[in-house]
């Protein structure tokens, strides 16, 4: 594994650092990737779901406070009506969104649902984060539903959002926006794969985990950052530019395996592997 972009210390004090990173951390964004939230078939993988909802409620008992943000409208939606998951036209796709949208929220409602939590949904797009008023509210409701211990539950109004007119773009940058809107400690990204690697670890077995990210122009001259997947609509770059973001605010991002079984207790433990990108 690599040291780390900017420096190189030992793997016993990189893990204290990741541990006491979230023991410090009360308010986190939590933006969850459409790639684990589905299997290999496209259905839903309600193991990884379930799985992720008893760690955000360990957390939450913990006395931290999260938001999620979550993709998987698209993929919840195809296997809801189980048709249409050839059609390449906006429409089609926009309106999988709406249908997968309800079975998404359905699905975090009955999980939180068993530990006694709510969850609200927010439907954003630019607009929102561009408009001060906007922006306000999107604040205050965000508030308000934290501080009587609710979940809220993000996601790009996709049926509404258009790439070229009012699109965030994508839940990386979303997740970003709202980590700063939020004045989070912490941003947290789980995609399928471990962290940021040297090259795409799905296209080469040797690729190395980069560990710990300070510097970020140093980290993207370092790396080979090709290819996404089918239902991703990010890739690895979104994310390293979300961390650019959140760092300039003093936010510091972790990117890890989200669907590992109890990744986010490992890493809180100082176990487990991630990208850390530290906040300035
Ligand atoms: P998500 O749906 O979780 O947002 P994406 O598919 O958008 O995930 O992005 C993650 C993917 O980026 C990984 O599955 C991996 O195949 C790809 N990737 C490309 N280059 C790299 C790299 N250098 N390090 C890690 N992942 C990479």
């Amino acid at each position: 594994m690599k040291e780390a972009c900017g420096a190189g210390f030992g793997k016993g004090k990189k893990m204290e650092r990741v541990r006491e990173l979230f023991e410090d951390s009360r308010k986190i964004v939590i933006k969850i990737g459409s790639n684990i939230l589905s299997d290999e078939n496209g259905n839903v993988n309600g193991n990884v779901m379930r799985n992720l909802v008893e760690q955000f409620c360990r957390f939450m008992k913990e006395g931290k406070r999260i938001i999620i943000v979550s993709s998987g409208a698209g993929v919840c939606g195809m296997a809801a009506i189980n048709k249409w998951r050839r059609k390449d036209d906006i429409n089609y796709k926009q309106a999988l969104c709406a249908i997968g949208q309800v079975e998404l929220m359905n699905a975090y409602k009955d999980l939180f649902g068993k530990h006694g939590i709510h969850v609200g949904q927010m439907l954003l797009s630019r607009e929102d984060f561009e408009d001060h008023v906007r922006d306000l509210h999107i604040r205050n409701t965000l508030f308000t539903l934290v501080d009587e211990g609710v979940v809220p539950v993000v996601n790009e109004n996709d049926s509404v959002s258009v790439e070229e007119i009012n699109s965030v773009g994508d839940n990386d940058t979303l997740g970003a926006l709202t980590a700063i809107l939020w004045g989070a400690d912490l941003f947290i990204i789980l995609s399928d794969i471990d962290g940021v690697y040297d090259k795409n670890p799905k296209n080469d077995a040797g690729a190395e985990l980069i560990e710990e990210v300070y510097d970020i122009d140093g980290l993207l001259m370092e790396i080979d950052a090709r290819g996404k997947s089918h239902f991703g609509t990010g890739g690895i770059l979104t994310k390293i530019e979300a961390a650019r973001r959140v760092n300039e605010y003093g936010i510091s991002m972790v990117l890890a395996n989200g669907s590992k079984e109890n990744i986010l207790q490992e890493l809180a433990e100082g176990r487990g592997k991630a990208t850390v990108f530290f906040g300035k």
